[in-house]
Formats: C-alpha cells, sequence, structure tokens
C-alpha cells in the first residue's frame, strides 16, 4: 500500500532512546509521524527539527499515556487537525522503579504498570476502529527482555511488560481478519537513558554478543513489522537482545 495510503505513526515515549529512533526511521519509511512525549518538550522538538531536515513530516504531542482522559483528550486532537487516519502505532513510552519486591511500594507499583498496561489500553483502544474501517493497521508494543525472564527488582516492570504480550497476542487474534496486525518487540539491553547505570562489565557477561544493542537496530525491526512486507506477521514476539533472552 501507498504510504499516503496508510495514514499517520503515532510513536509513544519518542523524545529520547528508542522511541526518537523508532519515530525518525518511520519517518524516513514515509509516514507522517507524531512524536509524543510526557515531559521533554524540547527533545521532542528537537526529533521533529531532525526528521524535517531530512525530508521527513512529524509533529511534536505531549501527553501522559498513563493519564486516561488526557489521552483521549490528545487523541480526539490529533485526529480533529488532520483526516489522514492514524494506522500506526507504537506503543513504546515506558518507565522503571527498580526495587526489590519486598520494599516495592504502591507507587512503584502503579506508575510502571500505569505507563505500560494502561498506556497501551488508553492509547490503543480509541484507535483501533480507524485500522479497522482502513483495512490495514499496525500496532507494535514494546516489551522487555525482562518480560519472559525475569530480573530481580523488576516484578512491577516485567509484570507490566509479560501483560504486554498476553495483550499483543490477544488483539492480533481479534484483528488478523481486518489485516490489523499486532507484535512485540523485545528489546534486551539498549544503549539509553534507561541502561545509562548498567556497567559494562555486566553487559560483557550476561550478552551473548558482550554489548549493548543501539537505538537504531530495535527501530529496524520496529520498520519492519510496519512495513507491507510484514502483512502475514501477527502476534510475534520478536528479540533484540543480542542474544540475551
Ligand atoms: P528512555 O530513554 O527512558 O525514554 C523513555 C521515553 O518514554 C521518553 O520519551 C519519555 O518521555 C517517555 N515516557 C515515559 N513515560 C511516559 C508517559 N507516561 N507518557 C508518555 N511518554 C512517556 O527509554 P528507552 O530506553 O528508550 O525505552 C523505550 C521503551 O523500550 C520502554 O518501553 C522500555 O521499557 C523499553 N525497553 C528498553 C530497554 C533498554 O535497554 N533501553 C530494554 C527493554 C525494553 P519524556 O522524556 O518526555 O518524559
Amino acid at each position: 500500500m501507498k504510504p499516503e495510503k496508510r495514514g499517520r505513526a503515532l510513536v509513544t515515549g519518542a523524545s529520547r532512546g528508542i522511541g526518537a529512533a523508532v519515530a525518525r526511521r518511520l519517518a524516513a519509511d514515509g509516514f507522517p509521524v507524531i512524536v509524543n512525549y510526557r515531559s521533554r518538550a524540547d527533545d521532542a522538538e528537537a526529533v521533529v527539527g531532525a526528521i524535517r531536515e531530512a525530508g521527513g513530516e512529524a509533529v511534536a504531542h505531549g501527553f501522559d499515556v498513563s493519564d486516561g482522559a488526557a489521552t483521549r483528550e490528545a487523541l480526539e486532537g490529533l485526529l480533529a487537525e488532520d483526516d489522514r487516519a492514524i494506522t500506526v502505532v507504537v506503543n513504546n513510552a515506558g518507565v522503571t522503579q527498580d526495587m526489590p519486591f519486598p520494599a516495592m511500594d504502591w507507587t512503584a507499583w502503579e506508575r510502571v504498570t500505569r505507563t505500560t498496561v494502561d498506556g497501551f489500553f488508553n492509547v490503543t483502544q480509541p484507535l483501533i476502529m480507524q485500522m479497522i474501517s482502513q483495512r490495514w493497521g499496525r500496532i507494535v508494543n514494546m516489551s522487555s527482555v525482562s518480560a519472559h525472564r525475569g530480573n530481580r527488582g523488576q516484578v512491577n516492570y516485567a509484570a507490566a511488560k509479560a501483560s504486554l504480550v498476553g495483550a499483543t497476542r490477544s488483539l492480533a487474534l481479534e484483528l488478523a481478519k481486518r489485516k490489523v496486525t499486532a507484535n512485540v518487540v523485545s528489546p534486551g539491553l539498549i544503549d539509553t537513558d534507561m541502561t545509562s547505570e548498567v556497567p559494562m562489565n555486566i553487559v560483557e557477561q550476561i550478552v551473548p554478543m558482550r554489548r549493548m544493542g543501539n537505538v537504531e537496530e530495535v527501530a529496524a525491526v520496529v520498520s519492519f513489522l510496519v512495513s507491507d512486507e510484514a502483512s502475514y506477521v501477527t502476534g510475534q514476539v520478536i528479540g533484540v537482545d543480542g542474544g540475551f533472552r
């Protein structure tokens, strides 16, 4: 399908890290991109600027995906300001708040699960009918290696990221006959702000490729899943982890 028929792509948490790379990549692939962020407007505008400089189309939109009412209002505004449908959603926004489970308070549990699990619902559910009526859509959810293997100090994060896998598989079944795909990308250790405190010697010990991944390596897999070439790929979990799973 021609890019103009495919509508716009919304990437949540695209002001930095993996989300910013996904936004740049999808723009280079020909999608008009909505660069979502929570608080760092300047970073999001820098991503938009880089995309435009490279000849792509992008706008920045700040809203907190864990806030259902704010997200619904933002999506209504996005749909009202442009008649092109939003047919690609990359649910990438995520946070960690690591601590041993005996010390974990409700705030740490809720912040992490609301951003990932409620964020998925808040962003995806209002946009799904558009994809169904276009008979074309792509949903990519950013999980983590922690969802599959667990990680000390990440009971909240692993629970949230594993929820995305179940939600994606179910959604893929519901939407398959409508030509809307839903898949999970599951990064290992990727070099971003989120992993800035992971010591290099630990990376070398636990990652078979003995290095962190870079954000472009994740964005390349998202680009494939969103492309027409991936039209028969749905309900899958694709690791981008240098063999660390
Ligand atoms: P990052 O550098 O910390 O960036 C997080 C992004 O999410 C920022 O753009 C941030 O926006 C946004 N965000 C956070 N909470 C939000 C909310 N409630 N609403 C909207 N945006 C929100 O993270 P990253 O390393 O790129 O990770 C991206 C995704 O990949 C996350 O889901 C993460 O769990 C997952 N992941 C990362 C790794 C890794 O090794 N880095 C591994 C596995 C999975 P602001 O800056 O504007 O606040």
